[in-house]
């Protein structure tokens, strides 16, 4: 079940507020969030695009990855690596806990320049490649 637009930029300026120091949290990030299926621990489950927020994942998660982009036939169309965007970042972060990406709405935004809130973003031409076909949605707020 999608989450309203309201809700989904609620969890996202949530998220923004609370991020809003961290200095690699600047406004040209983005940043990929969904609801988990299971609930658990997590209200909602985030995910910053940039190497450095590549999260630590089992090598047989990272391997599922590399097959899936070879499986869209995925090619790198910007200059940065296809796995370094949100949503590559968050698609390993559910494979690794066991979500089914396909089972989940995935929403992006960016984070507006001085304050902490969302901004509206659409995905690169790397994620338009395989992001589509392997979240139940993907959708802007
Ligand atoms: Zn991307």
């Amino acid at each position: 079940m999608p989450l309203s637009k309201q809700l989904a930029r609620k969890y996202f300026n949530e998220f923004f507020q609370n991020h809003s120091t961290g200095r690699h949290l600047t406004p040209n990030k983005r940043v990929a969030l969904c609801v988990p299926i299971s609930g658990g621990r997590f209200q909602y489950i985030t995910a910053v695009s940039g190497s450095y927020y590549e999260p630590s994942v089992t090598q047989e998660t990272m391997d599922a990855f590399h097959a899936m982009l070879k499986k869209h036939n995925v090619q790198k169309l910007t200059n940065h690596d296809p796995i370094n965007c949100a949503e590559a970042h968050l698609w390993l972060r559910l494979v690794d806990m066991s979500q089914l990406p396909r089972h989940l709405d995935v929403y992006v935004a960016k984070k507006q320049t001085g304050k902490p809130r969302a901004k509206r973003d659409s995905p690169c031409r790397n994620c338009q490649q395989w992001a589509r076909q392997e979240f139940h949605s993907l959708n802007q707020v």
